[in-house]
């Protein structure tokens, strides 16, 4: 027997479509490219949204049709999101930080047949135009008055122009929840980038998975800012919770510097930020050096890498916001786990409370998750075992878009397919997932493992260190040793033997690394990470100084 309920599908346009009649008047506050501050309402977005569904219509796009962005976070961005989704075409968020000859080789694979770019961009877009075949349109993101003259790019548009022609009247289609609605290339640190599909279904029902409370805690009492650009994952689906909450969204722009970032949560009260460690690094830095504090800021959540603890202590304890420790990737939506306490924990002495918070956190409802081992044997959750992590459910990847490298999930027993994430962690008797590193940067020193996350956040709570980062380098009695490469705070010194005795009671003597590099910069790659990949080459044939 089958239920009586109604069938209605989760669509992306619904979202907006609550957004709009519900929270209407909730704002939307966007830092420009051109520097200064726009406002309007969500009615106003799902208006515009509606006139780029048009636009897209009068075109002749197909259903399915790709509609790639080259964006910052702001209100035509977010206008994009809801008009390309909703009218049943594909949302594909590019990176700008990859070089130009990346983003044609991406543009080409995902067919592409619209691009929107920021002009910022403008340079990226002229040096790769012409190897972008199947474009048939770009839209640049400014006013009529602002379009480039003498840019050589054919049909070239301004988005004001190429939408003001259209009616704001249009009613969103119904179609299949499976249908595509976005898509996002993982960052390709091997081999070409591989790209992720996601539908509405499985968009939407994250959404809702991100806002409860252990997890975001989102609601129409907050003012969210996602620092996270909307080209990382989208924007870690905030673009599409603040809708199904109806909260004010606060779109930092490309002003991405700890003083801009700073302004705008202090100018537009906002509750809720979220961002990789490197960019609230920044803040920090300038939060501390101008003595600042926050004066509505709430939470944070932070993921993407590791969160040093320091940083966990420098938001709870200096300046009174809740760090929410996130893990997840583009194969996941992104969020898989997210660290808030259980009721039981609240007893807890604030030192044992501290270390759970450490943690990535425990599962969302919906993504179920296991750690094997390398024969494939499933690991206790006991909080020491560590091993490869699992993971599926209705917003993990099946299969890549033309899938060249074949179906990336295992089978296990019970044959339902699990998606390796190439993560290596532990998980506790509570739940709670640990990240001990990723598989291609464990170092395997004598047949142990050493997790360069641990050592590099022994260096980062040194005061005089700014970045840290561990890898493995050629070692001929243990195969590899760690080497911790550091950047130094601006005007902070500490010499190398200083940092290898700061070790000494924190670590197992075999786990100490055997050198410091100091750097003026650690490379960042395209999502502010740490590029491990970068440090290794440089440190290929290095000389360990002393023999352990
Ligand atoms: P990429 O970094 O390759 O661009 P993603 O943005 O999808 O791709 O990153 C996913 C990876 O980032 C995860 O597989 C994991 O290694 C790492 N990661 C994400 N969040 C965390 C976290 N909180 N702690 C440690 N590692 C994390």
């Amino acid at each position: 027997m089958q239920g009586l309920m109604q069938s209605v599908p989760l669509l992306i346009s619904s979202l907006l479509a609550h957004v709009e009649r519900h929270h209407g008047d909730a704002d939307i506050v966007s830092r420009r490219v051109e520097g200064d501050l726009h406002r309007y309402t969500w009615a106003d977005c799902a208006g515009r949204a509606r006139q780029v569904a048009r636009a897209l219509d009068a075109q002749g796009l197909p259903f399915s049709g790709r509609v790639a962005t080259l964006a910052w976070n702001g209100y035509r961005h977010l206008e994009l999101y809801y008009g390309v989704s909703g009218s049943g075409r594909v949302l594909h968020t590019l990176n700008p930080r990859l070089h130009a000859d990346q983003i044609a080789w991406i543009v080409n694979h995902a067919e592409d047949q619209v691009l929107c770019f920021d002009l910022t961009f403008l340079p990226a877009v002229q040096a790769m135009h012409a190897s972008c075949p199947t474009v048939e349109k770009w839209v640049a993101l400014c006013d009529a008055d602002r379009l480039p003259a003498g840019s050589g790019i054919p049909n070239l548009v301004s988005y004001e122009h190429w939408i003001g022609a259209q009616p704001g009247r249009y009613a969103w289609p119904d179609f299949d929840e499976n249908s595509a609605c976005g898509m996002c290339y993982t960052s390709g640190t091997t081999g070409h980038p591989k790209a992720v599909l996601y539908s509405h279904r499985s968009t939407v029902l994250h959404a809702c998975a991100a806002a409860l409370p252990d997890a975001m805690n989102l609601s129409a009492r907050d003012a969210v800012l996602p620092v996270v650009p909307m080209f990382h994952v989208n924007a870690w689906g905030l673009p599409y919770s603040a809708a199904m909450v109806g909260a004010k969204l606060v779109l930092p722009g490309a002003a991405m510097d700890g003083k801009s970032i700073f302004e705008l949560i202090e100018t537009e009260g906002v509750t809720f930020a979220a961002g990789v460690p490197t960019v609230w690094q920044t803040m920090l830095g300038h939060m501390q050096a101008n003595d600042l504090r926050f004066s509505t800021l709430g939470r944070t959540v932070i993921g993407g890498s590791a969160c040093p603890p320091a940083m966990i202590d420098a938001f709870r304890e200096r300046y009174g916001v809740e760090v929410l420790h996130a893990w997840g990737m583009t194969e996941v939506s992104p969020l898989g786990t997210l660290c808030t306490l259980k009721r039981k924990h609240l007893s807890l002495p604030r030192g044992e409370q501290a270390a759970i918070r450490l943690k990535q956190g425990r599962a969302l409802f919906g993504v179920d998750m296991k750690i094997v081992g390398s024969g494939g044997e499933e690991l206790p959750w006991d909080g020491k075992a560590a091993g490869n992590l699992l993971v599926k459910g209705p917003w993990v990847v099946k299969a890549y878009f033309k899938g060249e490298d074949g179906d990336p999930l295992v089978p296990d027993a019970q044959r339902r397919g699990w998606f390796p994430t190439g993560d290596v962690a532990t998980i506790d008797a509570d739940g709670y997932l640990q990240i001990t590193d990723r598989s291609k940067d464990v170092i395997k020193s004598g047949g142990e493992w050493i997790s360069s996350i641990d050592i590099e956040n022994i260096a980062l709570s040194h005061p005089a260190v700014a970045m840290a980062a561990c890898v493995g380098v050629f070692h001929p009695r243990w195969g590899e040793r760690p080497v911790i490469v550091v950047a130094r705070k601006p005007g902070s010194e500490v010499t190398r033997d200083e940092l290898l005795k700061f070790y000494d009671g924190k670590a197992a003597k075999w786990q100490i690394p055997d050198d410091v590099v100091f750097v003026e910069a650690i490379p960042l790659g395209p999502t502010g990470k740490m590029l491990k990949t970068t440090l290794r080459e440089q440190l290929r044939g290095y000389q360990l100084t002393e023999a352990r």
